[in-house]
């Protein structure tokens, strides 16, 4: 038998990708992947659906969420597997979280309409799934419909940056230690997504020593940080080798993964990296929060 495919970390319209859990699961079957997790951002309102398809495709179903946190107040992702999505300070957070964004995605697309006329907020809610996570990529896509960028990566590099101080805000999230502390408690296993890209790699900032970088990991990894998101296409290629150091040096859980945020958003594909059957069983006997479904 051939090695089973798995991709622990996909996004649907229930955060800010373009595709529905239904649909993102059949990509990604097509894409012949075995096992698979949804982790909307701040949010596991997907996972009734996503289980379903996962059951009607013959995938094993992994529950997940990437929480939005921060590092000297910049932001990062933290995959949190196999959570109990009733846990009440997961929930506190999450909802923090993602009122916030609300707020701060009606701020960013004003501060854009000041300089370009067609960008109302009307306009780029028509974009927006009831009930999802709001995020960049919405206005992202409008401002593609509108022809003011060519892609949506285009819209990234630029106007949607975060050193674009014109255009950029933040929004409330949890420090990582804390979002770490709200996984575990939660009975989940903590995960680092993608820990060391060219613009978010806040942990890695260019202006501390390898040294210093090291025991900010080794502080995570004593609070409890189980695993890295080594095989990432945004992870930069010496990111990937200093993170499967500081892995080793730890017996870290080592994951890859697509990040896909449906047709026409990143220029990945479910299964472009992939997780080790054996790092997916440490996931999966470490997990208390919630079930996953075997297929
Ligand atoms: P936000 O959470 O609102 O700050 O927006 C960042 C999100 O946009 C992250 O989840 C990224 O994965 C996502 N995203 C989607 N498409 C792109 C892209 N082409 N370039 C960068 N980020 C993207
Ligand atoms: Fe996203
Ligand atoms: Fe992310
Ligand atoms: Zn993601």
């Amino acid at each position: 038998m051939t090695s089973p495919r798995i991709d622990l970390h996909l996004h649907s319209t229930c955060s800010d990708g373009v595709e529905s859990p239904t649909h993102v699961m059949e990509v990604a079957k097509a894409q012949g992947l075995d096992v698979v997790a949804l982790t909307d951002h701040d949010t596991t309102a997907g996972w009734d659906e996503a289980r379903k398809a996962c059951a009607r495709l013959g995938m094993t179903w992994v529950p997940g969420i990437e929480f939005s946190a921060s590092v000297d107040g910049k932001s990062v992702h933290l995959l949190g597997y196999l959570i109990d999505p009733e846990n009440p300070d997961l929930l506190e957070e999450a909802t923090k979280t993602r009122d916030d964004r609300l707020w701060r995605f009606e701020s960013m697309v004003s501060k854009i309409n000041a300089d370009i006329d067609g960008l109302t907020l009307d306009f780029v809610y028509s974009f927006h799934v009831e009930g999802a996570t709001l995020g960049r990529p919405t206005i992202a896509r409008a401002l593609v419909d509108l022809g003011v960028v060519a892609s949506v990566s285009e819209a990234f590099d630029d106007i949607l940056a975060p050193d674009n101080d014109k255009y950029f805000v933040g929004h409330y999230s949890p420090t990582i230690e804390r979002a770490i502390e709200v996984v575990l408690a939660a009975g989940g296993v903590p995960v680092f997504a993608h820990p060391w890209t060219a613009d978010r790699a806040s942990l890695a900032r260019p202006d501390l020593s390898d040294d210093q970088i090291d025991a900010r990991f080794d502080a995570l990894v004593d609070l409890g940080l189980a695993g890295l998101e080594i095989h990432h296409t945004e992870n930069t290629p010496y990111g990937r080798e200093r993170l499967a150091a500081i892995a080793a040096a730890h017996d870290l859980i080592i994951t890859g993964s697509s990040d896909y945020h449906g047709d026409g958003m990143k220029p990945v594909l479910p299964g472009a990296h992939t997780t080790a059957p054996a790092m997916f069983e440490r996931i999966a006997e470490r997990g208390t929060g919630s079930a996953i479904v075997w297929a």
